[in-house]
């Protein structure tokens, strides 16, 4: 784990999914928990490093690389977790994580293990858009939505724990088709991160960045991308096709190699989240023809 300090006492702890630590008056405020208890117990010895343990836990969305390390704090400290409304609902159900993504029928082995499926935890509070107060912390909550539905992200001062609204050149690069639930959501997102006050970005994966041009930058690429998944979707539909077909031409496109079903699932949902923003906008429909749904073009 790489720890930076963004300003005094708040740290971005990077890993394989990034935290966040504020600390004021000898307490600590951790931003999510990373993918497991290991994860939870380095942000922890980090804490007890800088002389404070925790006074809540803030979760930014329910996917379990950023919650699965709750259920271990919440049983060793009784840490309160905060979470938005909905998310907070599948951390406490964490079968709708794999549920959603295998089409709402009980998921399969695969999709239950720990990347997809944390334990369940018990959130303290729901949080919502606003200003928020916990002990010494006085934080801003921010609406983030398009990654998960209800994603939020948390100001502190001006620094912004941005959770996965964006991801790292790095994961673009690698991953080609990049996890979002609702299409127009994220790109609009996406459009007014840059524009927010902060003067650091902090996201779940990846390095930090800074005001003006590095967060632009970072924020176009990602829209790019959201872009082209959505472009590919709406010309593999030249001829109507199936989802699995869109899925394959997609991930065709972007030289992407699938080679397991949680992959090849995670991958529908962004496709299916393209075919969502391309209906809403009146291009494409579904269509049922021998018992086979398609989507074809609405004109
Ligand atoms: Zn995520």
């Amino acid at each position: 784990m790489n720890t930076v300090e963004l300003a005094p006492g708040i740290f971005h702890l990077q890993g394989g999914s990034n935290m966040g630590l504020v600390v004021r008056e000898g307490k600590g405020l951790l931003i999510d928990t990373g993918l497991d208890e290991d994860a939870a117990r380095r942000a922890l010895r980090f804490a007890e490093g800088e002389g404070v343990g925790l006074e809540a836990v803030f979760l930014t969305h329910a996917h379990a690389d950023h919650h699965g390390g709750a259920h271990f704090l919440q049983r060793r400290l009784g840490v309160p977790l905060y979470a938005p409304a909905l998310e907070a609902a599948m951390m406490e159900n964490p079968v709708m994580e794999p549920l959603f993504l295998f089409g709402g029928a009980a998921p399969i082995r695969e999709l239950r293990q720990k990347f997809t499926m944390a334990p369940p935890c018990q959130i303290a509070r729901i949080v919502d858009a606003g200003p928020l107060e916990v002990g010494p912390f006085r934080v801003d909550v921010v609406p983030l939505p398009g990654h998960a539905l209800n994603q939020m992200g948390i100001a502190v001062e001006d620094v912004l724990f941005c959770a996965d609204a964006v991801f790292p050149a790095e994961t673009l690069q690698k991953h080609g088709v990049i996890f979002c639930a609702d299409m127009d959501a994220a790109l609009e997102t996406l459009a007014r991160l840059p524009e927010m006050p902060y003067a650091r970005f902090a996201p779940g994966h990846g390095p930090a960045y800074g005001a003006g041009e590095e967060i632009r930058e970072i924020c176009a690429a990602n829209r790019a991308r959201l872009e082209e998944i959505r472009e590919r979707v709406r010309a593999a539909l030249a001829h109507p096709a199936d989802t699995d077909a869109l899925v394959r031409s997609v991930a065709d496109g972007f030289g992407l190699r699938l080679t397991t079903a949680t992959a090849f699932f995670l991958a529908r949902a962004t496709v299916l989240a393209a075919l969502s923003s391309l209906e809403r906008a009146g291009e494409v429909k579904a269509v049922v023809e021998e018992n086979r749904l398609l989507w074809q073009k609405a004109v």
